[in-house]
């Protein structure tokens, strides 16, 4: 529920000149290093509309980087999350504890894959959760390696950006990074040199082989693994690569943890990604979607790993903060009543099918790829060579910013545009935001 009309509505030029005046403002006291993808102001946001300060309604592909799943205003979020405000705003669950947390830790419980005991720990970012997987994994097995994957984005603090694939602009000029991470090749299918057939066979058994030789797999505490990578160009590692790479962790006495923080919560059609191959993960970390924009994040996992940290070992001052625990409780009651696991199998419908039928007019599209909505495409000078159309892929996500449509890049080499529109998106919207992507490729 929200009272922003659900339509497009250009009337300035993007940015306006009230976002202008802003950006201008911003520019003299928020650090360069903080960047946004457009500049335009936000006043209001929900559905599938963000309006700006100059009152253009842009229709959103973006999410907020897959967070606001829900919508930006989800009735369910707002009620919760201003009913807990009221009450109170903190104690920090590490001096008097507080109910809501428990719940968000019974929902994660009942939401994760497996039915085995599960216990959950809370913190405030994905790259936070990301942490703390690694620090339970190290606790629990006493090793100290940690695998992860080419084209993997897990965070920026230190930890997180040695884990992290791509230097520009993760990691460039930040180090020196964490030691004892190693990254091994994942099942790229659309660049694997043998074909797509057979990166999934071939690809597990060379990330399995390193593994082995190079590390030693009685060495690895932990191997981290986005089910369907998000920032790396929403890479899904062709079939058979994640039972494979599971299956190696478990046989190995090794914690395989599934960042599912991009993909998690319905984004993809699922409650989770791995679910897709059946893969039972040991840990699981969460944030983005999970409280309907507020910051909150999760580890989940087997109960006896979970509790292999010594008392105190975990925490944070904000973790699990009690109106971020009212918000998920909200997003989680809309995702359930309004089956946004099936509105997402709907989105994907809609858009491979318009995005299929624009790939017989443009060449520039080499690969669309993705599930649910999670969904993009990969932007190829040549489709024999696949040479990596990065300017293109800019041109195109600017060209739909100005006729009021947001859309994100993303992808190792820059040339995928994503399309991770809010689940409760219309479908009218969606299908208006799609003729702007077609008129821009026209445009080119
Ligand atoms: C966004 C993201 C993170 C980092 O989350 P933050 O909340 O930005 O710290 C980690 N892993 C994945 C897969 C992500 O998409």
């Amino acid at each position: 529920m929200t009272a922003i009309p659900q339509e497009r509505r250009v009337v300035t030029a993007i940015p306006g000149p009230k976002s202008v005046e802003l950006q201008a403002r911003r520019a003299s006291v928020v650090a360069a290093g903080v960047g946004s993808v457009l500049p335009v102001f936000t006043a209001r946001a929900g559905g599938g509309i963000i309006e700006d300060v100059d009152g253009n309604r842009l229709i959103d592909f973006g999410s907020g980087i897959a967070v606001t799943s829900v919508g930006a205003s989800a009735e369910a979020v707002v009620r919760r999350a201003s009913a807990q405000l009221a009450e109170f705003t903190h104690t920090c669950f590490m001096v008097t504890p507080y109910e809501g947390y428990v719940e968000v830790a019974e929902a994660l419980a009942e939401l994760t894959p497996g039915d085995h005991a599960k216990k959950s720990a809370l913190f405030n970012s994905g790259a936070e959760a990301v942490e703390n997987a690694v620090k339970i994994a190290r606790a629990y097995t006493k090793r100290q390696a940690v695998v992860v994957f080419d084209h993997g984005y897990h965070g920026r603090t230190n930890l997180t950006m040695a884990l992290t694939s791509k230097n520009m602009p993760y990691k460039q000029g930040f180090g020196p990074f964490a030691p004892e991470v190693y990254r091994v090749p994942v099942a790229y299918g659309y660049r694997w040199p043998t074909g797509a057939e057979n990166a999934g066979a071939e690809a597990s058994a060379q990330a399995i082989d390193q593994i082995s030789k190079q590390i030693g797999a009685e060495n690895v505490a932990a191997i981290i693994i986005e089910p369907l990578l998000g920032e790396g160009g929403f890479i899904e590692p062709a079939k058979g690569f994640l039972p494979a790479i599971a299956r190696f962790a478990k046989d190995n006495g090794i914690v395989f943890v599934a960042d599912e923080i991009q993909s998690g919560f319905c984004r993809t059609g699922q409650w989770f990604a791995c679910e897709d191959e059946g893969v039972v993960p040991d840990l699981i970390t969460t944030a983005k979607g999970i409280a309907g924009g507020l910051p909150l994040a999760a580890v989940t996992g087997r109960a006896e790993i979970m509790d292999a940290p010594h008392a105190g070992g975990l925490g944070g001052t904000y973790g699990g903060n009690p109106v971020a625990c009212a918000g998920a409780l909200g997003a989680i009651e809309t995702m359930r009543e309004l089956d946004l696991n099936a509105r997402a199998r709907r989105i994907e419908e809609v858009m491979k099918g318009r995005l299929t039928a624009m790939a017989e007019k443009f060449d520039l599209i080499g690969d669309i790829r993705g599930r649910g909505a999670m969904i993009a495409i990969e932007l190829v000078e040549d489709r024999e060579t696949k040479k990596p159309a990065a300017a293109a892929t800019a041109a195109l996500a600017k060209a739909c910013h100005a006729e009021g449509l947001l859309v994100l890049t993303c992808g190792t080499y820059g040339n995928v545009l994503r399309f991770l529109p809010p689940l409760v998106i219309g479908e009218d919207l969606l299908n208006e935001g799609l003729d702007i992507i077609e008129r821009a490729f026209e445009g080119l």
